[in-house]
């Protein structure tokens, strides 16, 4: 999966977000991609989240929904990308899976768990996309 939130130049945000082709492929499948809040979600006052992982368990807690919402309520995105992934493993400890976080101010964080997880920030002030590893 491929999810990307994108801030313009005039504040407007975006997410999109593909899903996966392989592992969770089944015929006829809903994944998580489509299901707003799910593996992204934006809202311009706040800010974005992108998600990937195992879409048949995000998809009952719209983690990327709440980060934002806990964003939204002051969280800082960090915590909010942590608050969101706790969630989900209290109920579902194997779950596999990440999000990032983004505040409308270009603030980033990522929180996974069951796997190291890797992000890619780019901004006009930098001369390259920049890596982030996050660690589980
Ligand atoms: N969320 C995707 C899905 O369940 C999988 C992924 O993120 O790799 O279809």
């Amino acid at each position: 999966t491929i999810s990307m939130a994108v801030i313009d130049r005039t504040g407007h945000i975006a997410v999109g977000t593909s899903t996966n082709g392989a592992t969770f492929k089944i015929p006829g499948r809903v994944g998580d991609g489509p299901i707003a809040g799910s593996s992204a979600y934006a809202i311009d006052e706040v800010g974005a989240c992108c998600a990937t992982g195992d879409g048949d368990i995000m998809m009952r807690f719209l983690p990327c929904y709440q980060v934002v919402e806990s964003m939204r309520l002051g969280m800082e995105p960090k915590l909010a990308a942590k608050d969101a992934i706790s969630r989900i493993t209290k109920k579902f400890p194997n779950f596999v899976g990440a999000v990032v976080a983004l505040s409308k101010t270009g603030e980033h964080a990522g929180a996974c768990h069951g796997w190291t997880f890797r992000y890619s920030v780019r901004s006009p002030a930098m001369e390259d996309v920049e890596v982030f590893t996050v660690l589980p």
